[in-house]
């Protein structure tokens, strides 16, 4: 690779954050240039699935990047580790050899893997550890850890996520591994293709004879008959072959609507695992990975803010960090509080009718002469130490925030903190007249404010 390719991709890549920010992810950095052919620069990607993601998501930007850059009518083509760049300039992949056996019918592809869904990015807490562990388990000894894998809960706690880094995983140490990886909605989809069709051979082929069987959204299977019969046959074959088995599912097999009872009773053969909300800890943390995956700088503060206002499903957390990211490149500054807030803007109104953590952090902040950063901070001193207390009282008693994000919030401390500051100002306001009175008045200011 010459001087000029290195100096046209790290042109794109400027652009490409300027103007492309979402798309961009941190390990666009190790992403190679080849070199122009063809009417192509041919950029490698240092895996296949990072190939993929690239074609999928980025063939336009890059292509606009290229153009830009090197203002002329040029292309992009991404190749994986292993892709060769033909005498034509064309890339060609390795194709897999093909199983003894193996039809040339159609086979039900795989779906595309995420490479933002690997267990790196994967933050553990308190509402999803033991899903995380089993799926570790299940990634690093297929077959043997728990057969099947079966993990439920409510939309966008990180089901997908972990399936997909058990997918990512196992590739990553057992490339040979046979993996088949699906929504259920496409498996009953291709399943009444092939019935329609006469495929039925090769629809077993692609999902019997396979190491590792993943399907999202096992639920799906509720109330279709005939594709749970074949299901239960293709469930059987695999169990018998010691073959591992990953599902998951918006509730635990028992509850899933019209499923049949010996589908129900295998589906608890293995381990059976729920993945619950993330506590205001995990959403900080989440925060964090998700800006770094994108080689965002998030400030702690920010981080903090956007926890305690998102609290329900991990996808808005994401959402808020996309809305920061362009907020930021729009404005050309980097990323803090006033940002966060006009990103979040009208979507944080809190879901009760209580105040915000923001409109008592006002109040308290402007009353006691005192910054955010201070309460925030490990100062101990009373002029600091009174103020962080009368904010957790407030949140306490007037938000639905936990004892645990309260503390979070002001300064990582945890929930007995809070309950000795609720406790404490509880008792000066019965004995302080002064006192009892401030605290009056910002409450009545915090109503008023509605
Ligand atoms: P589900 O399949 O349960 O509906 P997803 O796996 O699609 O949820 O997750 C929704 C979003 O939240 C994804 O962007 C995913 O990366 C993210 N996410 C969920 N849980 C976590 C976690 N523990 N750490 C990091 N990201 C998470
Ligand atoms: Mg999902």
């Amino acid at each position: 690779m010459s001087d000029p390719d290195r100096k046209l991709w790290e042109g794109m890549l400027a652009y490409l954050r300027a103007n492309h920010p979402t798309i961009c992810r941190q390990w666009f950095e190790e992403i190679e240039p080849l070199g122009v052919s063809g009417g192509a620069l041919n950029l490698r990607a240092h895996s296949n699935v990072h190939r993929d993601y690239l074609r999928r998501q980025c063939l336009e930007p890059f292509s606009e990047a290229v153009q830009q850059v090197a203002d002329r009518l040029i292309s992009v083509r991404f190749l994986g580790p292993e892709d060769e760049i033909a005498s034509d300039g064309k890339p060609q992949s390795r194709t897999r050899t093909a199983r003894p056996g193996e039809a040339a019918a159609p086979i039900p592809e795989s779906l595309t893997i995420n490479p933002d869904y690997d267990f790196s990015s994967f933050v553990v807490g308190p509402g999803n550890r033991y899903a995380h562990a089993a799926a570790i388990a299940v990634a690093n000894k297929p077959g043997h850890a728990y057969n099947p894998l079966f993990i439920h809960g409510k939309v966008g706690l990180g089901k997908t996520h972990l399936l997909q880094a058990v997918c990512l995983k196992i590739k990553e140490s057992h490339p040979e591994t046979v993996i088949q990886y699906l929504s259920c909605e496409s498996f009953v989809s291709h399943f009444t293709e092939s019935i329609r069709e006469g495929w039925m051979t090769e629809f077993r082929h692609a999902f019997r004879d396979v190491d590792v069987l993943v399907i999202d959204d096992i639920h799906f299977l509720g109330a279709r008959v005939r594709s749970q019969e074949e299901f239960f046959h293709t469930f059987n074959t695999l169990y018998q072959a010691n073959k591992q088995i990953v599902l998951s599912s918006d509730a635990p097999p028992e509850h899933i609507p019209d499923l049949e009872e010996r589908l129900v009773s295998r589906f608890k053969w293995g381990l059976v695992s729920e993945v619950e909300p993330p506590d205001y800890e995990t959403r900080v943390a989440i925060l964090k990975t998700k800006a770094k995956m994108r080689g965002l700088d998030l400030p702690e503060d920010v981080a903090c803010h956007i926890a305690a206002r998102v609290d329900t499903n991990i996808r808005e957390l994401e959402g808020a960090v996309t809305k920061l990211q362009l907020r930021s490149v729009v404005e050309g500054r980097p990323i803090d509080l006033e940002i966060a807030r006009a990103a979040l803007g009208e979507n944080t109104a809190p879901t009760t009718s209580g105040p915000t953590i923001q409109a008592i952090i006002d109040a308290v902040t402007e009353f006691y002469s005192v910054r955010l950063t201070d309460l925030q901070s490990k100062r101990r001193q009373r002029s600091i130490a009174l103020p962080r207390q009368v904010c957790m009282y407030l949140a306490r008693r007037h938000t639905r925030h936990s004892l645990e994000e309260i503390g979070g919030y002001f300064g990582g401390r945890d929930h007995t903190t809070v309950m000795h500051a609720v406790r404490t100002v509880d008792e000066k306001r019965g004995v302080d007249q002064d006192f009892e009175h401030v605290l009056q008045a910002l409450e009545g200011r915090l109503r008023d404010r509605r």
